[in-house]
């Protein structure tokens, strides 16, 4: 059996990583959810949020914007809406992006609006975060 994975994050934009990894945690819809070499195979949808992977002694940190993952025993394939590694982030932009969507979610009119500033809103914190880890 493998020691390692390889993780491949792919956006419809570019291809974010493509690295062997020693462990992956990724936020499944249901739950977050880790992967170690030889886990079994699954597909799941991923939700707003943050994709964790060690190689040796060092822990990285990508924000991912939704997708799907798909997990075999030795490779991990993100398929991500969008995706930034905590260096490639923009915090003036994703600050401002923040500041938008909480007054779009203050003056939502109906279900639609709100949902869409809430999804925005939740883009942004996610990838404040991911940047805060650098
Ligand atoms: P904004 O309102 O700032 O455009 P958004 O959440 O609407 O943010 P997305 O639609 O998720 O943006 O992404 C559009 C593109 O811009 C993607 O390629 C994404 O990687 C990039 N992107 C968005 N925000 C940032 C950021 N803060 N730093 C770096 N890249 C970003």
């Amino acid at each position: 059996m493998a020691d390692k994975i390889l993780l491949e994050i792919v956006t419809p934009e570019k291809k974010v990583l493509g690295e062997p990894v020693d462990i992956v945690v990724a936020p499944g819809e249901e739950g977050e959810f880790g992967v170690l070499p030889g886990h079994i195979p699954f597909l799941c949808k991923l939700k707003i949020g943050e994709v964790r992977f060690r190689i040796g002694s060092t822990s990285r940190h990508i924000a991912v914007m939704g997708g799907y993952a798909e997990v075999l025993p030795d490779h991990v394939t993100i398929l991500a809406t969008a995706a930034e590694e905590a260096t490639e982030i923009d915090v003036v932009r994703a600050k401002a992006a923040r500041e938008r969507a909480e007054r779009r979610l203050a003056e939502a009119k109906d279900k639609m609006e709100f949902a869409r500033a809430q999804a925005a809103l939740q883009r942004a914190i996610a990838r404040l975060r991911v940047a805060e880890r650098q």
